[in-house]
């Protein structure tokens, strides 16, 4: 599936997925890094050594969930776009997801937007909590948004209300 359409399959993001216990305890990496590129910035950017050394650049990146803080810093490193962090622990009703968003215009903090899956597909109605935009995130902005806790393993992007 991933070849043709270059959506992974349900497997492949369950192996990737943090366990349940480990979402318990706070914000964490998943990394949907599906095929094999060479590309190894995320290993660079984390500093608490979460993403293994490569053995090859064609490496795909394997995270040790209990060595992640959550930082984020990995999230505008990676070039395809692929690595998001979740908090589970954000509320009873909603978790957060902190996500790469190189469309313009950036979105305003608390504004409603659509949360949107892998496949741009319409998920839930979501909240805009943060916008980072720093110098340092080379032109990836950073968009935290908060989702019902249902739709956190689904919701990957978003569309603003007007449809931009
Ligand atoms: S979120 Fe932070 S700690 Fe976790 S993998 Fe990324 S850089 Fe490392
Ligand atoms: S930087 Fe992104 S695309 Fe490159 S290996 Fe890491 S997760 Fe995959």
């Amino acid at each position: 599936m991933l070849e043709k359409t270059g959506v992974p399959d349900p497997e492949q993001v369950k192996d990737i997925t943090p366990s349940e216990e480990r979402l318990q305890k706070g914000p964490v990496v998943i990394v949907e890094c599906f095929q094999n590129i060479p590309c190894d910035p995320c290993r660079h950017a984390c500093r608490q050594g979460a993403i293994k050394e490569f053995e090859d650049i064609n490496d795909l990146p394997e995270v040790d969930h209990d060595l992640c803080n959550g930082c984020g810093l990995c999230i505008s490193e990676c070039p395809g776009l692929a690595i998001f962090v979740i908090d589970a622990t954000y509320s009873e009703e909603e978790g957060l997801v902190k996500m790469p968003y190189e469309y313009l215009p950036l979105p305003e903090e608390n504004e409603e937007v659509t949360g949107t899956d892998t496949e741009g597909r319409p998920i839930c109605s979501a909240r805009v909590i943060k916008v980072q935009n720093a110098k340092a995130l080379d032109r990836t902005p950073v968009v935290t948004l908060a989702v019902p806790r249902q739709h956190l393993m689904k919701v990957r992007s978003f569309v603003r209300k007007g449809g931009e």
